[in-house]
């Protein structure tokens, strides 16, 4: 989608950076997405002004963070995508509290913290993306999530356009699923962390990268795990068993390393990625009655 000139200059005027034609193959970690406008917001203050003028020439969006979670559409796309500012995000500790922009690195974040003697996010380390991706989706891994570290989430609610504050026990943190409403968008969060020396937590950080190493294709191009697994369940395990690795459409292919991990082997489509999932899926399905469900995140035309 193409913002008209008049927008383009009244977005700029706000100080937001537009940035036209921009191809989302190169802001996914799968590699895959058409092309669109986007506009980085460069002050988080102004996101209600931004949000205005959108509504107001009946401009749909989306919010990218680190792009490690989304599979998009191919082709023009018809939303423009948003994003925060990632240059120098801010990060600071009081006593155990950690306040951090959501544009910051998630693994960033966790160092910054191990060296300041808070821990007990190591399990964390080796998810990429953004700290309000990792807010959105209640990542984890290794035991950790994020959520039970949160005190509170500074936030912009399309409801109210406004930037509100959430205090951490009034969202709902599950598995890979939170409370927030699909139209907010995270700006600043503060976490309250278990103190830690710095050498432990890095042994932690150690083992948490070396389990990642061994079992993850991480010079490939993918979202990480491509269904949530189910209730008791292991969905890697499952297509695993269904002698499914390796498996392709196109150059979608079912990781040989991992087979919960999808990858885009070359130049694979939204088409065919959808593809892989579905037949996946079906033959889950078909041997255990069990129905996966997405972690990935479809934007679709
Ligand atoms: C190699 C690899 C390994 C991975 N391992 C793990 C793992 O172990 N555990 C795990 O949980 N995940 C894992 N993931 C998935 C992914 O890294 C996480 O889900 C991550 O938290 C997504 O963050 P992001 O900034 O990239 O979000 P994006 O992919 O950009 O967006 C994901 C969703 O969050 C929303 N969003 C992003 N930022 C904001 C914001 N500031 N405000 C509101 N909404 C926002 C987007 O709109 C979208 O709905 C892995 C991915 C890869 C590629």
């Amino acid at each position: 989608m193409r913002i008209n000139e008049k927008t383009v200059a009244h977005l700029r005027e706000l100080g937001a950076e537009v940035r036209q034609g921009v191809s989302m193959a190169g802001q996914t970690s799968l590699g895959i997405g058409g092309t669109t406008d986007e506009i980085l917001l460069v002050r988080c203050e102004t996101i209600p002004d931004v949000m205005r003028i959108l509504a107001g020439e009946h401009i749909p969006h989306k919010f990218l963070g680190g792009g490690t979670n989304v599979l998009i559409a191919d082709g023009e796309l018809p939303w423009v995508m948003l994003r925060l500012p990632t240059a120098h995000p801010g990060m600071r500790v009081e006593g155990n509290a950690a306040y951090v922009d959501a544009s910051a690195d998630l693994g960033g974040m966790v160092t910054f913290c191990a060296k300041h003697d808070l821990g007990g996010m190591e399990g964390l380390i080796g998810v990429p993306g953004s700290v309000g991706g990792a807010l959105r989706m209640n990542a984890g891994a290794y035991g950790t999530q994020i959520g039970p570290h949160v005190k509170e989430v500074e936030l912009y609610r399309a409801a109210t356009g406004r930037i509100e504050t959430l205090r951490g026990d009034d969202i709902r943190f599950d598995y890979r699923h939170t409370s927030f409403a699909p139209d907010d968008v995270m700006l600043r969060v503060k976490l309250e962390l278990p103190s830690k020396p710095y050498k432990e937590i890095l042994a932690g950080i150690k083992v948490c990268n070396q389990k990642r190493r061994s079992s993850q294709p991480l010079n490939q191009k993918s979202a990480g795990c491509i269904f949530k697994n189910p209730p008791g369940g292991s969905a890697g395990r499952m297509i695993d068993e269904l002698g499914l690795k390796g498996h392709r459409v196109g150059d979608a292919m079912v990781s040989d390393r991992h087979a919960n991990f999808f990858v885009n082997a070359g130049h694979a489509g939204c088409g065919d990625m959808l593809k892989l999932m579905d037949d996946v899926r079906g033959r889950v399905r078909a041997a255990t009655g069990v129905e996966l469900e997405n972690e990935v995140i479809v934007w679709r035309n």
